[in-house]
């Protein structure tokens, strides 16, 4: 398809695209990564109808075919506000950070609890024997990312609050311990702070309360409800060019989809490229990175190949990271298989974006 981004950018040079410069010319999933980081990425894009065209200094206007994704990589690079500086010295201008094995450990037993409530929410509502229940949450799970997107993409009749009350709203809450430095470390942090999780607003405020972590210490909240309000007959907030007939929006905005980023960065307002992804999905991780995110992988040993840092658990954050409270980065310190490490490496493929959520649920 052809998709029209009329870029007012003459005031910013192309970055230098080292070996594959020719091919970014014609490429608009590389155009796009170059303006993301770009010293100065762009500082607005005007997006109006078809066709895509680009104008940089460097050419006339350039006709190039453009899918939703790459529309929506620009419209990520120019987040409006981008006016939030850490007042510190940081790389990092705001913080998006996942919730669920993320800020408390992934060994807790929420996530086995989590599918067992499934199965039983299709076993209850579709009247399906047990291990039909668990296939389809898994061939749910692979074709659409979750099981209410699947159920939803497949036109039942199933409301969030109806699958999300059962699912979420039977689980073992308990097993999530208070942690008093998780808290104290949000609390330290001087960068813009938004919760950015796929679960729904009911869960996430429960499991920050068992957390004993104030929600009022994020500055903002992206959850289910924030990156679907057509489920809940709300209007989307929509960027010109964003049209309400996209056909790539998913029937249910999760992520790893390029949707859910595009909604996080402009709740963040902040520059792509200052801003950090903390997540333990690595399907997550390689989309964000994918959109010019610096990348954290938490709950792994080992960093995956679009992660800057990883971390065991997000306890040792100030450890992992010390360049959040404006200390030097542990490059150096370090080697090979250690909780930290850094990637210097930049993902040049688009296509791993819009998959599906490695959460199985
Ligand atoms: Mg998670």
């Amino acid at each position: 398809m052809y998709a029209c981004v009329r870029t007012q950018i003459p005031c910013h040079p192309l970055p230098p695209f080292s070996s594959s410069s020719s091919s970014s010319s014609s490429c608009p999933r590389l155009l796009a990564l170059c303006y993301l980081n770009a010293p100065t990425p762009p500082s607005s894009f005007a997006c109006s109808s078809l066709p895509l065209q680009i104008n940089h200094p460097d050419s006339e206007e350039t006709l190039l075919p453009c899918s939703t994704a790459d529309r929506l990589l620009l419209l990520a690079a120019s987040s409006p506000a981008m006016a939030f500086q850490s007042p510190v010295s940081s790389p990092f201008d705001c913080l998006l950070i996942d919730l669920d094995d993320t800020l408390y450990p992934g060994n807790t037993g929420i996530g086995p609890a989590l599918r067992r409530n499934i199965d039983e929410f299709l076993v209850a509502r579709f009247g399906l024997a047990a291990d039909k229940a668990a296939a389809l949450r898994a061939d749910l799970f692979r074709s659409h990312g979750s099981t209410l997107a699947g159920l939803i993409a497949l036109g039942h009749d199933v409301h969030p609050d109806e699958y999300h009350s059962y699912v979420h709203g039977r689980l073992p809450y308990d097993v999530i311990a208070a942690d008093p430095q998780l808290a104290a470390a949000l609390q330290s942090m001087p960068q813009r702070k938004i919760l950015f999780t796929n679960s729904d607003r009911a869960h996430m405020k429960r499991a920050l309360e068992r957390l004993g972590v104030d929600e009022a210490c994020f500055d903002g909240v992206v959850c289910f409800e924030t990156m679907n309000p057509h489920l809940f007959g709300e209007e989307a907030e929509e960027d010109e060019g964003e049209a309400a007939d996209d056909v790539d929006r998913p029937a249910v905005v999760l992520k790893p989809s390029v949707h859910a980023f595009v909604t996080a960065l402009r709740v963040a307002g902040t520059n792509p490229r200052r801003t950090l992804f903390l997540d333990d999905s690595e399907r997550n991780i390689a989309a964000g990175k994918a959109l010019g995110l610096r990348t954290a992988l938490v709950g792994k040993r080992a960093r995956s190949k679009e992660a800057d840092y990883a971390l065991e658990t997000v306890g040792g954050l100030r450890r992992a990271i010390p360049e959040i409270w404006g200390g030097a980065a542990a490059d150096g310190e370090l080697q090979p298989d250690h909780n930290v490490e850094k990637n210097k490496s930049m993902r040049a493929e688009l296509d791993a974006v819009i998959q599906p959520t490695p959460i199985q649920a």
